[in-house]
This record gives structure tokens, C-alpha cells and sequence, in this order.
């Protein structure tokens, strides 16, 4: 037995399922989560000492790899100087003032713990500076495990939201609705059949959940437009595709600036932060200024904001930001030729340094319903001939896949070549 499948068998005696959460299990691919020692640059070693080259980067935190010495550095000295002291300290102001800095809808921003927390105080903010309690959601955008928002509607559209998960009572949903992602007229309908009733609407600008699903022409705009027209706040969920599609988040790339933007994983360097922000005057309703109560023990965490500080430090180089999108781009098209040469049917999807493959003869996948109807069987094969060959994509065919700093040209090449005896396997299979 391996040494992972040792510790999973000791982590079920006491953390349910054995994991601190659910993905990690491997439930949808099958077979034993590994146990990981240490990750270093692109790659993981796992307490069996294997190698693996890594495509998740802990769900995204990781945009320069692996233990980056600049941020262990970084961590390492603020830790001496102490943990944690529930007061103000100058990291968190410097860290918010580079935030407000690079990406435009930030006027101010408030320092959280987790992407859950930030969407989940977005969204009262809203409330509480619009008076109003609806929100819409889409169908497919996770944006952590709020009850509100853990809500996937059913195969219609258009319908009040019900909760995916027991523990979540109707009550806490019912003011959710539920759109569909690049579906405007799914958005407008909401608005007509709640006029003056919804506070704000929430999108992954750039999908991140269900894959990687970039947005239509015209789909940001649309909701900015409409959002304009009814009084209701544009809230961008930038904890993936912040530092991720562009150093300015999808707000720089698509030139559409929402009234409140969430951000998490990156802004973090690899240590637990979140964050939300947006104009003055909405942020002037919190606490301690405004009425909408909102607070946390280790937020803005000196250690925390030391890393994310010296992530930037790196990413704001010239032209570093544009080199790692550089070799995405020579993977995802690497990836497409290889997929024609061996007549895989795939559709692959890239923004930035985000991109995913889906195993359809669809000529596009754009919205959820063209997730679902890919081949996730297919996915859960190739998964576990890549982790067989040493490379480590998500145990999920509904994840999207990152590339670091640390992806150089011979991990990309590297990463090709199993793809093409993976593919050459895979191709022998379907026939
Ligand atoms: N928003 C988005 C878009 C996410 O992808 C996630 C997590 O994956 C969250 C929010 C929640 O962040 P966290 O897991 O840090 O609570």
C-alpha cells in the first residue's frame, strides 16, 4: 500500500472523507487522493516520492509556482516579527493600496480570509447599500460556499433558486436567482419580472468553475448595461481570474469596470486571503463608517499580505505578466495539435494563463449546458493516464487548469509529449 493510501485510510478516521474539502477526494475521478511533501517550482513531490508536474496550483494561488523564493522570503521575515496582532499593521495598507492601484473598480477594498468570506460580504454590503434583497447567480459559478449563493438551478432556466445542499433552508435561497452564463436575455428576464428588487448580480467574469468559459462578445457590457438600468450593483468574482486573465483581473482585459469586485487565491501568494472592494461611496456603508456590520480575527493578516505583497513584487515585472500567457498559448495550441493529429474530438478554451479541454465533438463550449454535455467519462480516463505519467490536472473535468512563472518551455514541452502518448493511448481506446 502506498504511503498516501495509508494516510487517507487514517484521514477517514477523523476528517469526513478525509479531506478539508470535497475535490480533493478524487470522488468524480475515482482511485486515492495523493498525499503531497512539497511543490517546488511547477512540480510536486508527493510523500511516496513521486514527481508530478502540477496544473492545479492549489486552485489557483500559485501564479508564480511552487515556494517562489522572493515570497518565502517575504513570509519567513514578517513571521519573525510576529503572527498575527488584531490590529493594523502596515502590510495590509500597503497590500490595499497596490490592489486599489491595479485593478480599476477599487476605490477601497477590505481584506478578508477566504474567497468565501468575500463574496459573502459583498453581497450584504449590496444589500444593505441598496435596500433591496434579491441577487442573480448563474448557473455553474461557484463563488464559495455561502448558502445564498450555493445554489445551482435545475435544468430550467429562469427558476428561483433551490439549495444544492441540505443545511441550506429554502428561506435562505429564495431571493437567489439563477441566469444563464453568456444568456443575456436569461439576465433580462429576471430584471423584468423583479423590477426595482434586485440588489446585485454576481458573475466569474470569466468562468472558472465549469472549466474555463470566457465570456461572449458583448456579455459584460450587457450585464453593466443592465445592472446601470435598474440600480442594481455589477459584482465582478474576480478570486480566480484576478492576477489570473490579466494583472488588471478580466476588468482590464474586457474594459467593463463592475461596482464591487471579490478577489482571493493569488492576492494571497498561497497563504489564506480574500479580499472584496469597489466604489467609495458603497464601501462608506460598512463598518466602522456605515451600518453593514462586517469583521474578522486575522484578516488582513501581516503574514498573509507579506506574501501577497511579494507575489506582486514579481508579477508587476514588465512583460513577465504577458510571458506566462505567452506559454499557456504555446501549451493550449501545442495541446490543439496534438488533439487533430490524433482525431480526439476537444474543444479547448484559454484566457490569460487559465484554459481548459473538453472531450466533445461540439464545436464550442460556452455555457453550462455545453459543459454537461461533454464527455467527463473520457476526462476521468485521461486524468488518470496523465497522474500515471506524472502530471497532475484537476480530479474534475469542471475545473479549469493553471500555468505558472514556473512553466517553462521544458515543462511545456514535457507536458506535450505526454499528452501526445496519453492522446496515442487514449485514440486506441475510443476505436
Ligand atoms: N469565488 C470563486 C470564483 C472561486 O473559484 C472560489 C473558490 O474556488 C471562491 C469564490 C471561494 O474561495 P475560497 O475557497 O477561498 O473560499
Amino acid at each position: 500500500m502506498s504511503i498516501s493510501a495509508e494516510l487517507f485510510d487514517q484521514s477517514q478516521q477523523c476528517i469526513p472523507g478525509g479531506v478539508n474539502s470535497p475535490v480533493r477526494a478524487f470522488g468524480s475521478v475515482g482511485g486515492t487522493p495523493i498525499f503531497f511533501e512539497r511543490g517546488e517550482g511547477a512540480y510536486l513531490y508527493s510523500v511516496d516520492n513521486q514527481k508530478y508536474t502540477d496544473y492545479v496550483g492549489s486552485w489557483g494561488p500559485l501564479i508564480l509556482g511552487h515556494a517562489h523564493p522572493h515570497v518565502i522570503e517575504a513570509v519567513m521575515k514578517a513571521a519573525r516579527k510576529g503572527l498575527t496582532f488584531g490590529a493594523p499593521t502596515e502590510n495590509e495598507l500597503r497590500l490595499a493600496q497596490r490592489l486599489c492601484k491595479i485593478i480599476p473598480s477599487l476605490d477601497q477594498v477590505r481584506m478578508v480570509s477566504s474567497g468565501t468570506e468575500a463574496t459573502m460580504s459583498a453581497l450584504r454590503l449590496a444589500r444593505g447599500f441598496t435596500g433591496r434583497d434579491k441577487i442573480i447567480k448563474f448557473e455553474g459559478g461557484y463563488h464559495g460556499h455561502n448558502d445564498a449563493l450555493l445554489v445551482k438551478a435545475g435544468s430550467g432556466a429562469l427558476t428561483f433558486g433551490s439549495p444544492s445542499s441540505p443545511g441550506v433552508p429554502e428561506d435562505f435561497v429564495k431571493h437567489t436567482l439563477v441566469a444563464q452564463f453568456n444568456d443575456l436575455d436569461s439576465v433580462h428576464e429576471h430584471f423584468e419580472e423583479n423590477p426595482g428588487e434586485i440588489a446585485a448580480l454576481i458573475v466569474e467574469p470569466v468562468a472558472g468553475n465549469m472549466g474555463c468559459i470566457p465570456p461572449a462578445n458583448g456579455f459584460l457590457q450587457g450585464l453593466r448595461d443592465v445592472c446601470d438600468k435598474h440600480g442594481t450593483l455589477l459584482i465582478f468574482d474576480e478570486v480566480i481570474t484576478g492576477f489570473r486573465v490579466d494583472l488588471g483581473g478580466a476588468q482590464t482585459l474586457y474594459g467593463v469596470t463592475p461596482d464591487l469586485t471579490t478577489l482571493g487565491k493569488i492576492i494571497g501568494g498561497g497563504l489564506p486571503v480574500g479580499a472584496f472592494g469597489g466604489r467609495k461611496d458603497i464601501m462608506a456603508m460598512l463598518s466602522p463608517l456605515g451600518p453593514v456590520y462586517q469583521a474578522g480575527t486575522l484578516s488582513g493578516n501581516p503574514i498573509a499580505c507579506a506574501a501577497g505583497l511579494a507575489t506582486l513584487d514579481v508579477l508587476e515585472k514588465p512583460d513577465l505578466f504577458a510571458s506566462i500567457i505567452a506559454q499557456t498559448k504555446k501549451l493550449t495550441q501545442g495541446l490543439r495539435a496534438l488533439a487533430d493529429k490524433h482525431h480526439i474530438p476537444m474543444v479547448i478554451n484559454q484566457v490569460g494563463t487559465m484554459f481548459s479541454f473538453h472531450f466533445t465533438s461540439d464545436a464550442h463550449v460556452h455555457s453550462f449546458a455545453d459543459v454537461m454535455r461533454t464527455d467527463a467519462e473520457q476526462y476521468h480516463a485521461f486524468f488518470h493516464a496523465m497522474l500515471a505519467s506524472g502530471f497532475y490536472f484537476a480530479p474534475s473535468a469542471y475545473e479549469t487548469s493553471i500555468v505558472t512563472l514556473a512553466h517553462n518551455n521544458e515543462v511545456i514541452d514535457d507536458t506535450l509529449d505526454a499528452f501526445d502518448a496519453v492522446f496515442e493511448s487514449m485514440k486506441m481506446r475510443v476505436a
